[in-house]
């Protein structure tokens, strides 16, 4: 355990957890410095909340003070290579993650969620259920407020439901989650990861690396590589699947879904009670009632609250049916991965938004469900060509300029029946702020319509 009191510790990074980092910090009466290298234009809001408190803060620079100090608390945003932490090491200085420092002040039961895709949705569902149940649950990590914000506010009978990327698992010291669901692997961020699908693999077996036989772990059985990066672990283990039975877990069969432990049947609810639509919220879906039903949930009141979970903003999220077309917003869909779990969430004709940033993209896997399901695909930003090029031969594309152009154009190209996704595959950065304000811009497009 980290000694705070009384103690410097610098925190790297001061955006949202870092600031939160860092009121943690003051609270436990340590002395937090916060060090960012944007300048404080950039950071304006955050910098009014230091201020406010009264912690020591630099911006535009990493000066020589960041590395007075016992413990470096390194927000989710900067590299592991970045020259201050790697100097920061080599000065012997404990390295932590934001997620480390506020478990350590945590009194809570911690249900860790991680994955490519899908812990937004999954985390944001694992609170509505436990606290639609009766069990008092906070939902924080990326999504919502930092985790540092509440850890002093929760109780030792209360939850957490954590979102946690593999950038906070990277500095973990203690980090010991009541139960941690791991909902896939596949390739994203490998730029933060020397390129190695195998670094970034490994560094999501983090979650469960504390973890003891009073623990749990719940992996998604469908995975091929949840389940071939896994290493040896003292926690109980609980499986999910689209495909197969498991005796300790949670499967789908026909259009109902189990859960069993140790065999022995213990919850059915049909598919149709999951409200988020697409096969991979059901298996969101099923992760949760996992850890609804290893904590000893209320049955009916699991299959009220999966009834009652209208999803999370900018996924998949339904903007407005005008004339029987339907315009969903899927802006979050930041890699490919997560197309090809849009496109099979529809039985309907598609009109594709694909574009933006590229992050290296491999169409080729969503190639053959853009063929079947895709009457045309408008693209966007600065992979337009690249995607255009790759696909032109086999569905109409489209060059556009803006979300609007878009948006007029698919309104009068779609039929009624007839869905325009906006799912586009890519970063945002190019033309927008970040993907929230990409949704944004179409939410508003369509709704002018
Ligand atoms: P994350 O927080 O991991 O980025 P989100 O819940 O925000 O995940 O979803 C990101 C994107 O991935 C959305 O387009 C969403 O529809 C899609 N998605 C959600 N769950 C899954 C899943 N289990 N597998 C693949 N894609 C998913």
């Amino acid at each position: 355990m980290i000694e705070v009191k009384n103690k410097k510790i610098s925190v790297i990074g001061a955006v949202r957890s870092g600031v939160s980092a860092a009121k943690l910090i003051k609270k436990l009466n340590g002395i937090p410095f916060v060090s960012d290298l944007n300048d404080e234009e950039k950071l304006k809001d955050y910098i009014i909340e230091l201020q406010r408190e009264g912690i020591e803060y630099e911006t535009g620079e990493h000066s020589e003070k960041v590395y007075d100090c016992d413990v470096m608390v390194v927000s989710p945003g900067v590299p592991l290579d970045a020259p201050v932490v790697v100097k920061a090491k080599e000065k012997g200085i404990k390295l932590i993650s934001e997620v480390e420092l506020a478990y350590q002040n945590c009194k809570g039961k911690v249900i860790a969620i991680t994955g490519t895709n899908g812990k937004t949705t999954t985390t944001s569902l694992c609170g509505h259920v436990f606290n639609h149940c009766g069990y008092n649950t906070f939902v924080a990590g990326n999504i919502g407020l930092a985790f540092s914000e509440i850890a002093l506010d929760v109780e030792e009978n209360e939850f957490v439901a954590l979102e946690v990327s593999s950038f906070q698992l990277d500095l973990i010291d203690e980090f010991k989650p009541k139960a941690a669901i791991i909902l896939n692997i596949t390739p994203d961020h490998l730029n933060r990861y020397e390129n190695s699908f195998d670094k970034y693999a490994e560094s999501k077996q983090n979650i469960y690396r504390n973890q003891d036989a009073h623990d749990y772990l719940i992996l998604n059985k469908d995975n091929g590589e949840v389940i071939k990066y896994l290493k040896e672990h003292k926690s109980k283990s609980f499986y999910f699947s689209l495909n197969e039975e498991v005796d300790n877990g949670c499967f789908k069969e026909d259009n109902r879904i189990h859960f069993r432990k140790n065999g022995k049947e213990k919850f059915v609810c049909s598919v149709s009670d999951i409200k988020i639509k697409g096969e991979h919220n059901v298996s969101n879906a099923m992760a949760v009632i996992c850890a609804a039903k290893i904590f000893g949930l209320d049955n009916e009141k699991i299959v009220r609250s999966l009834q009652t979970f209208e999803g999370v903003e900018h996924r998949l999220e339904l903007v407005r049916e005008i004339d029987g077309i339907k315009f969903i917003n899927d802006s979050k869909a930041t890699n490919v991965d997560s197309v090809w779990y849009a496109l099979r969430s529809f039985d309907e004709p598609v009109f594709l938004i694909l574009g933006g940033q590229d992050k290296g993209n491999d169409y080729s896997q969503i190639k053959e469900l853009v063929i079947e399901k895709v009457k045309k695909i408008y693209a966007i930003g600065s992979s337009a060509e690249k995607i255009f090029n790759f696909f032109h031969n086999d569905v109409k594309v489209e060059i556009k300029n803006s979300l609007e152009e878009v948006v007029t154009a698919a309104m009068n190209e779609a039929r009624e029946g007839d869905v325009v996704l906006l799912s586009p595959a890519c970063a945002s950065f190019d033309m927008f702020d970040n993907y929230e304000h990409r949704g944004e811009v179409f939410k508003k497009a369509v709704q002018s319509l």
